[in-house]
C-alpha cells in the first residue's frame, strides 16, 4: 500500500500556538534548525485516545532542548495540554504524536544566539513499526559498521536531530542488505542499542540484560519495560555487554515507543528464540499501555 506523503495529508499542525493547515505548515529552507541540526523533537504513541507517559516524553524533550541550549518559550504544562488538543482534532485513537523544535532563520551561521524557537506538534494515525508479521516471527539485525559516538563528543542523552545522522545511514546499510535494523555499538565496541530503539538479552536462566545507557538514549519504555520484568520477579542487569557474548544469549528483544517490544531472531551470525518470556512481556507491556490490567 502507498503512503501519503507526510507533506500532502488533511488535518492541522500545532505550530506555535496556532492551528496551521497541514498543507501549509511550512519553513523556510534559510532555517538553522535544517542547516546545523539546531532541533530537537519527541515520538510518542496514542493507545485508545490517550498519549502514553506524555509527561515523560515532554520532561524530556525540554531536557533535550536545555542540553542544546535551547530554550522553549512554553512550559511543560502548555506542551502537555497542545499534545492532548491536537489528537482530539486529528481524531487520532491508536497513533503517533511527533512534537519538535527548532531554531529559526534569524541568524544563518554557526552562532545561533538570537535566533527564534520555534514549536509544532503533529499527530496522525499509526500502526506498527516494523512489519506486524516480523515483529511475531523476530526481526533480523545487522552489526551497523557506524558506532554510536563517545559521550564527550555528542548530547548523547538527548533526542537531538543530529543524533540520528548515523541511524539513518545505519538503517539504509542494514536495509539495503535484507535486515530490518541495526544493532550499533558504542565507542568502545560493546553493544548499544538499534537504530531507534533499547536491547535486551535472555539468558539461559531467564535473566535479562541490557547495556548500561551511558553513551545512548535511556528510553522511556526501556525504563517502562524493566519495571515490568521486575514486577514479574525477573531479574534484569543493566552492564556492558560485548558482542561475543551474543553466542551464549537464548533470546533478545528491542524496546521502543515506536518499536513497542520487538522480539529478535538474528544478529548478524547470532542465533535467538521468540520464548515465552519475550512474548509475555509483551503482552503486559501492551495491557499497561491500554490501562488493562496486567495480565
Ligand atoms: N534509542 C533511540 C536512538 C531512539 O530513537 C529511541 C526512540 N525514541 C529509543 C532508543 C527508545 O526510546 P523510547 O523508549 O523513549 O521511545
Amino acid at each position: 500500500m502507498e503512503t501519503i506523503p507526510y507533506d500532502k495529508r488533511s488535518g492541522k499542525i500545532w505550530i506555535n500556538s496556532e492551528l496551521v493547515d497541514w498543507k501549509n505548515a511550512k519553513v523556510h529552507v534559510l532555517n538553522h534548525g535544517l542547516h546545523y541540526a539546531s532541533c530537537v523533537f519527541e515520538g510518542e504513541r496514542v493507545y485508545d485516545g490517550e498519549i502514553f507517559k506524555l509527561e515523560e516524553h515532554t520532561s524530556r524533550l525540554f531536557y533535550s532542548a536545555k542540553r542544546m541550549g535551547i530554550k522553549i518559550p512554553y512550559t511543560e504544562k502548555e506542551i502537555n495540554a497542545a499534545c492532548k488538543e491536537i489528537i482530539v482534532i486529528q481524531k487520532v485513537k491508536n497513533g503517533y504524536v511527533r512534537p519538535i523544535v527548532w531554531r529559526g532563520s534569524e541568524m544563518m551561521a554557526i552562532s545561533a544566539q538570537k535566533n527564534k524557537i520555534h514549536v509544532a506538534i503533529a499527530s496522525w494515525e499509526w500502526g506498527s513499526y516494523f512489519d506486524p508479521k516480523l515483529k511475531l516471527e523476530g526481526i533480523k539485525l545487522n552489526i551497523s559498521s557506524w558506532r554510536r559516538p563517545s559521550p564527550n563528543s555528542v548530547p548523547w542523552d538527548t533526542k537531538a536531530a543530529g543524533l540520528y545522522m548515523i541511524c539513518t545511514l545505519s538503517k539504509h546499510e542494514a536495509e539495503s542488505k535484507g535486515f530490518s535494523d541495526s544493532l550499533m555499538l558504542d565507542h568502545n565496541g560493546n553493544i548499544a542499542e538499534a537504530t531507534g530503539a533499547n536491547i535486551f538479552f535472555k539468558d539461559k536462566n531467564g535473566t535479562l540484560h541490557t547495556p548500561i545507557p551511558d553513551s545512548f538514549l535511556d528510553g522511556i519504555t526501556r525504563r517502562c519495560v524493566i519495571g515490568i520484568a521486575k514486577s514479574k520477579g525477573i531479574k534484569v542487569v543493566e552492564r556492558k555487554i560485548t558482542t561475543e557474548e551474543m553466542t551464549n544469549f537464548k533470546g533478545c528483544f528491542l524496546t521502543g515507543t515506536a518499536a513497542e517490544i520487538t522480539p529478535v531472531s538474528e544478529i548478524d551470525k547470532f542465533k535467538f528464540n521468540v520464548c515465552e518470556l519475550i512474548k509475555d512481556l509483551s503482552k503486559s507491556y501492551q495491557n499497561i499501555v491500554r490501562k488493562k490490567a496486567a495480565a
